[in-house]
């Protein structure tokens, strides 16, 4: 039972975590919401950090999730600048930085992720980058620009959705950019290598260049300064500045540390939640990019994703509530680089599909692409055609045989499948 003496803590201040503060007031939650973020920022989204903010065409205010005056106006108690140390699930406290302990009767991890770090000599140089908050935004953007002005070098570990989005962002300001890769394309674990070409002739004509089957070994450096970077076929990489896009781990400390169940490190990570976002503890759940929730009966996946992080955080606010919640979304990203605008739904890992559809013009970058399984679509990829990720994701749910030939011909609508 849930009734207005009760106090919800919220760890972690990104999308989920507003989006949960958000959900408990329009369904009418009188209690206490109290608001955990390490960060001194309000809540803000990512995704503009490594386009329209990263490039200077979107507004620092455009990034926030609300205003600042919104939590006062909601009720919602914030404790920015404060990391959540210690969870004591048995006097259901957490104990913030400065000492102070707040109890809850419900409480929602939504600590995010962070970056990856490269693990190679060179990395404490001051020319070394990572990309996931706003700081690391604005340090990158004056980067950027000084590169661009000063015909300098940056190089980008990872072609992962982050470093192809920085690389393009790099190139509109003039900066060249060399990106290492140990796969032998793009966003390889995503897409597989039949589309990820699609995005390395994309780079490759705005200038980029790439060195693909190859591991950054070490960045050299001179006085503090990056000079270059080194991989492991021995080749050698001009650098003034690097950024590590290496992926993201879920932070799961404070959870571990509490003894909640987590999904194995080989398996994507994560605390391990049920269909409603709840936690191996009763009063506990868990949403955003932390959180892995069941996919298909016996699986569990971590999804890293916007969207993710925005529906994921109100379906563990009704779940606090007591209410009936069942989460089963397909899991959809958007990206956007240079002119090409796409979205991609479902998972499509290589090794899970036999077979690759297109329809439209992959020349042109028009196009849908779909991951099959046996006849059974597993993905979606539309590239600058729109209004489709809604019929895509249906196809993928409803889990049927198609035929191929009907989903590569433009003529026949999704809908009519
Ligand atoms: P986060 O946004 O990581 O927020 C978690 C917050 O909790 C952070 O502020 C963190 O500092 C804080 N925290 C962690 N531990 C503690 C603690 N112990 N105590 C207190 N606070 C804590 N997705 C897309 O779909 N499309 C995109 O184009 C896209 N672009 C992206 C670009 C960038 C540069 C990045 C970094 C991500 C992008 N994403 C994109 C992914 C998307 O932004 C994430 O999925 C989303 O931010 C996850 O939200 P979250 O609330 O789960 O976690």
């Amino acid at each position: 039972m849930v009734d207005a003496h009760q106090t919800f803590v919220i760890v972690g201040g990104g999308l989920a975590g507003a989006k949960a503060a958000e959900t408990l007031r329009a369904e009418g939650f009188t209690g206490r919401v109290i608001l955990i973020c390490d960060e001194r920022e309000h809540p803000y989204e990512r995704p503009p950090l490594s386009k329209g903010y990263l490039t200077g065409r979107a507004a620092r205010e455009s990034v926030f999730v609300h205003e600042p005056a919104w939590y006062a106006q909601a009720d919602i108690e914030l404790h920015l600048g404060q990391p959540a140390v210690h969870l004591d699930r048995a006097a259901r406290t957490v104990r913030l930085g400065d000492g102070t302990r707040v109890h809850y009767d419900r409480l929602l991890l939504a600590t995010g992720a962070e970056p990856r770090r490269l693990d190679v000599p060179g990395t404490g140089l001051a020319g070394v980058h990572h990309l996931r908050r706003l700081a690391h935004a604005e340090r990158l953007r004056g980067v950027l620009s000084s590169l661009g002005r000063d015909n300098g070098h940056l190089v980008i570990a990872g072609a992962g959705w982050i470093g192809l989005e920085v690389a393009a962002a790099a190139r509109g300001y003039g900066a060249e950019v060399t990106v290492v890769e140990p796969e032998p394309t793009p966003l390889h674990t995503v897409i597989g290598p039949e589309l990820g070409q699609v995005f390395a002739d994309l780079h490759a004509e705005h200038g980029v260049r790439f060195h693909f089957g190859a591991r950054l070994t070490e960045i050299t450096g001179h006085d503090g300064m990056v000079l270059a970077a080194r991989t492991d076929d021995g080749e050698e990489h001009p650098a003034h500045d690097v950024l590590a896009a290496v992926g993201a781990a879920p932070r799961t400390a404070l959870a571990e540390a509490a003894g909640l169940a987590l999904v194995d490190r080989a398996d994507g990570g994560g605390i391990a939640v049920d269909a409603s976002l709840r936690t191996s503890d009763p009063d506990i759940y868990a949403a955003g990019d932390v959180a892995a929730a069941p996919l298909r009966p016996g699986t569990r996946l971590r999804v890293e994703h916007w969207d993710n992080a925005r529906s994921t955080g109100p379906a563990a606010a009704r779940a606090m509530l007591g209410q009936d919640v069942t989460y089963d979304r397909v899991p959809y990203f958007f990206s956007d680089q240079y002119d090409v605008g796409l979205e991609f739904s479902g998972y499509a890992p290589p090794g899970s599909y036999d077979q690759v559809v297109c329809r439209g013009d992959v020349g042109k970058r028009e196009f849908i692409a779909f991951w099959l399984h046996e006849g059974r679509l597993l993905a979606g990829l539309n590239v600058n055609v729109w209004d489709v990720a809604g019929p895509i994701q249906r196809l993928i749910r409803a889990g049927t045989r198609l035929d191929p030939e009907a989903l590569a011909d433009p003529s026949v609508p999704l809908e009519a499948l």
